[in-house]
């Protein structure tokens, strides 16, 4: 069964039809791979799913359950997070800070347990920071857990940006753009930890526009374009499709 699928899900701002009835479904333990010309609704789609924008209709089902229109607390609750296309630290927090305030809310969080059980509500906060650490050394962010937000390179902010998703906890990532930006080097860096985290049982769904990555990461492949599903299958094969090269050439012949 899919852990994620996505049905007839639409969204417009104004007059502009972002999302046309968009379907989409995940198998658990893939990194599946999300392509698209710009302007295809990929990001809109993660918006809607991970309940940032509530979709207009359609349905959402995670692990069986309906969450289209569920707030973006209850979505990651329900064990599904996001990266943003750009980093979004909280600027003036540390590294550490950033990272805790993504940590999955436990009942050791809540006033009254911390009143009435201060044992329980310390054993779960050293839990979080333990975690916060172990999630630092794996993605190389030790050294830097007490910089400011806004003082760590490009790279390291999307680094970050992954440690906020996997402080909750989850059970799929979607993830947009996380290579965008940062040297080819580090872009297999993360490439090794997102292969990681598959192995690790964390279902991912990956935008990225670099298509040698798609390739060698994602199976399967998922193309949108205007909106909607075009086509999904493995990369050679969706590559090969003179629909998805006629969507691509398009989008380049109209912005020439
Ligand atoms: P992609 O991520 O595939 O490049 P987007 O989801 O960002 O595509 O955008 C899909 C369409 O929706 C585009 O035409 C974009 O301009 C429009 N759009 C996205 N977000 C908004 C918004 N908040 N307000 C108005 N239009 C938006
Ligand atoms: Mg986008």
């Amino acid at each position: 069964m899919a852990i994620l699928s996505v049905t007839g899900v639409t969204k417009a701002f104004g007059g502009v039809v972002a999302l046309d009835g968009a379907d989409l479904s995940v198998e658990p333990g893939t990194l599946t791979g999300l392509i698209g010309p710009n302007g295809a609704g990929k990001s809109t789609l993660f918006n809607v799913i991970s309940g940032f924008i509530p979709p207009d209709s359609g349905s959402i089902r995670f692990n069986g359950v309906e969450i289209a229109g569920a707030r973006a607390d209850q979505v990651t609750a329900a064990g599904l997070v996001r990266t943003f296309q750009i980093p979004r630290p909280f600027a003036r927090m540390s590294v550490m800070e950033n990272l805790l305030a993504y940590a999955q809310r436990h009942p050791g969080d809540q006033l009254a347990v911390s009143l009435f059980n201060p044992r329980r509500a310390a054993r779960a906060e050293a839990e979080v920071i333990d975690r916060a650490h172990a999630i630092a050394e794996r993605l190389g962010l030790s050294a830097v857990l007490d910089n400011r937000a806004n003082e760590i390179s490009g790279g390291q902010k999307k680094l970050v940006e992954i440690g906020r998703a996997l402080m909750a906890q989850p059970r799929m990532i979607l993830l947009d753009e996380p290579m965008a930006g940062v040297n080819p080097t580090l872009a297999e860096t993360i490439a090794g930890h997102l292969l990681g985290m598959v192995k690790d049982g964390i279902t991912l769904l990956l935008i990225e526009h670099n298509m040698g990555m798609i390739g060698r990461l994602c199976d399967p492949v998922i193309v949108m374009a205007q909106g909607k599903h075009l086509t999904s299958g493995r990369f050679s094969d969706v590559a090969a499709d003179p629909g998805v090269q006629e969507v691509y050439m398009g989008k380049r012949a109209r912005q020439a």
